[in-house]
């Protein structure tokens, strides 16, 4: 028999490991999707159970702010959380950004915002606390997902159709047929029929399953000071008429925009501290050392000194900012990991999600909205194969979609649709970082002053394809598209 629906009893069962965003929207997509199409399908027989396995002791509220683009907030609006994120958002104020220079803040170039859509649908940069509470009230709520906490996953074993355990399928083959066993740090386990690995850029899931040259973080030799101060206290004598800015230097800039309705603004230093490629290196003999150390972490502190000492050179609205900045803010090093060549392992059984799929440097502000866009797009093709015809019997009609007959097809369909995109937009966002850093090898051979109308240039075009591309759209081309030639050649 060729499908699982008719080869198991009880519920169907997703265990998402990692409960980030990635892994919360994954669960409420999953959970949404599968209620719509369920309700006005006549095949589903099974019911689903979704498990979200986080190995922190509670949904903890870390990080500062994430950038959550049109192209995301617009999925969040389709799952009937757009008041919720209307109130946690901050507003830009029709500007994404204004790029400005660090001494006198002189403009650079202004980035208009994307335009609000219907339904007031529009940028929504968030506390990234914020968010993760948005979606666990959610879940609780409509009782999406059972939420486990202390569950460390350490590996999954694929098991056969028989329920032998035929091994870890490193090849990605599948064994056809079986369960997942999902193994965790205080020594329990469970099972599943997908496992849906949302564990971040340090994912073991990724790890244990992408064994080729690919699998490797790539260290940007960035560091980068983030905290969160309040506008009431800024308010006063600002020199802008909005709070999206961003001061650029030769391998520095010094990022602010508003969150939470615009009582806080969201702050991250960036600084090149480590650079290889020839590029002049600002750095003290020895601050390589220095920073080894730092963790790509979320949670490492320094002392505000560092700040201070590394942004002096900037101008004055800065100051005012870092002054209000806690004396210990975060510190962290960010690095990116190389383009994976596949998302899904095991017959579709184990599969990529978020960060842990394309973890990207934060330099587009897309990584939050890019996970958003997995988690739904993966919960759109998740709930067909279950509740269409195609997956009941082996006689498909002509006009169902051979996507998603089996759940190899199914994943298959979730990484052409998104792996290419996602890495367009990983890709990009390395070459955000060079431009902000006037670092570029075209900026590289310039002075300060003439790397500037190169930024203006770069930039006016450069956010349009993340934030324009509706990935529904993008899902019901790709599908229909293959209905249509399968009619065409009938
Ligand atoms: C603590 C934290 C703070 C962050 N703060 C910011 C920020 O301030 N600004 C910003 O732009 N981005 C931040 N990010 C990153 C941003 O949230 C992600 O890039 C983006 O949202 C994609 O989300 P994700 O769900 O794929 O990954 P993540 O957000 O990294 O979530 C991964 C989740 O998986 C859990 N996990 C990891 N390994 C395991 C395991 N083996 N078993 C079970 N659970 C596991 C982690 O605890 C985490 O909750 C932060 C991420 C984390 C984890």
């Amino acid at each position: 028999m060729s499908n699982l629906q008719e080869e198991s009893s009880g519920p169907f069962r997703v265990a998402i490991i990692g409960g980030g965003i990635g892994g919360l929207f994954c669960a409420l997509s999953i959970h949404h999707h599968y209620q719509s199409s369920s309700s006005s399908s006549p095949h589903v027989k099974r019911g689903i159970q979704i498990d979200v396995y986080e190995q922190a002791p509670q949904y903890r509220e870390i990080g500062a702010g994430v950038g959550m683009g049109i192209n995301a907030a617009r999925l969040v609006h389709r799952l009937g959380l757009g008041p919720g994120l209307i109130q946690i958002a901050g507003q830009r104020q029709g500007t994404w950004f204004t790029f400005r220079r660090h001494d006198d803040s002189g403009e650079v170039v202004v980035i208009p915002d994307a335009d609000p859509e219907p339904g007031d649908v529009r940028q929504a940069p968030c506390a990234r606390s914020d968010l993760l509470e948005l979606f666990l009230g959610a879940i609780r709520e409509r009782g999406a997902a059972t939420l486990h906490t202390e569950k460390a996953c350490t590996g999954v074993t694929v098991l056969g159709g028989d329920g032998e355990n035929n091994g870890v399928d490193v090849d990605g083959e599948g064994k056809g047929g079986g369960k997942v066993q999902l193994r965790f740090r205080d020594g329990t386990s469970a099972t599943a029929d997908v496992v849906v690995g949302c564990d971040g850029v340090h994912s073991v899931v990724r790890d244990q399953f992408v064994t080729d040259a690919n699998n490797k973080s790539v260290e940007s030799g960035t560091i980068a000071y983030r905290g969160i101060v309040p506008i009431s206290a800024l308010e006063r004598d600002w020199p802008f008429d909005h709070w999206s800015n961003i001061w650029v230097a030769k391998h520095k800039h010094f990022l602010a925009y508003p969150i939470t309705r615009n009582t806080k603004l969201n702050v991250v230093a960036f600084v090149t501290k480590r650079l290889g490629g020839g590029i002049p290196i600002n750095d003290r003999e020895g601050e390589q050392n220095k920073y080894k150390n730092i963790r790509e972490s979320w949670s490492s502190l320094c002392d505000l000194s560092e700040v201070v000492a590394d942004f002096a050179e900037f101008d004055e609205p800065v100051q005012r900012i870092i002054s209000l900045m806690d004396e210990r803010p975060g510190r962290w090093r960010i690095n990116d990991h190389e383009p994976l060549g596949r998302w899904h392992f095991a017959g579709g059984r184990v599969v990529l999600v978020g960060d842990a799929a394309h973890a990207m440097l934060p330099h587009m502000g897309a990584g939050a909205g890019q996970s958003v866009e997995d988690g739904w797009i993966l919960g759109r093709a998740l709930a067909e194969y279950l509740c269409s015809s195609s997956s009941k019997t082996e006689n498909r009609s002509s006009s169902s979609s051979t996507k998603f007959q089996s759940l190899e097809s199914t994943m298959q369909f979730y990484q052409d649709l998104r792996l290419p995109r996602a890495q367009r937009v990983q890709a990009a966002s390395r070459v955000s970082g060079n431009l902000y850093e006037l670092q570029t090898e075209e900026m590289n051979a310039l002075s300060y002053e003439d790397s500037l109308p190169v930024l203006g240039e770069a930039m006016l075009q450069r956010m349009k394809f993340v934030w324009s591309e509706d990935i529904d759209d993008s899902y019901d081309r790709m599908r229909d598209g293959e209905q249509q030639q399968q009619q065409q050649q009938q």
